[in-house]
């Protein structure tokens, strides 16, 4: 079977829709309503503000730090998140450019360095949808 492109690419959109974690975790927004974001600063290369989350939803009043120190756990995310792009890095410099593999290891290096404030708010997201669910009448009118 011949896989069309258009119906992926509409797949892929359908699930960026709200109601989707994929939603969530890509845009950082609240985990249960999906209304607003989590963070006080929606630009993670403003490094000074990289982790300012709000402390609730001001839709649903979720309140995003269950419990103290609830965001260390997304450090275990964000390994796996990290290994993800550290791959990523060395397919593209070693695999599909072709360069050697100390200048790959440069890259990886450099690409972990550069997506750092990303990789860190990904593995929050990740890590805060692990535990909390879209729930379409969490905002009450
Ligand atoms: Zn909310």
């Amino acid at each position: 079977m011949k896989i069309n492109k258009l119906y992926l690419c509409t797949k892929f959109m359908q699930m960026l829709k709200k109601g989707n974690k994929l939603y969530s975790i890509l845009t950082g927004s609240c985990p249960k309503c999906h209304q607003e974001s989590m963070y006080l600063d929606q630009n993670p290369y403003h490094l000074g503000n990289l982790l300012k989350m709000n402390e609730r939803c001001s839709h649903c009043s979720t309140k995003y730090k269950i419990e103290p120190s609830f965001f260390y756990g997304a450090m275990y995310v964000s390994y796996g998140v990290g290994i993800a792009f550290a791959v990523a890095a060395f397919v593209i410099s070693f695999l599909i450019v072709g360069t050697t593999l100390v200048n790959t290891f440069i890259a990886i290096v450099a690409t972990l360095i550069a997506f750092m404030p990303i990789i860190m708010r990904l593995s929050r997201n990740i890590w805060i949808n692990l535990f909390m669910k879209y729930d379409p009448h969490a905002v009450k009118n």
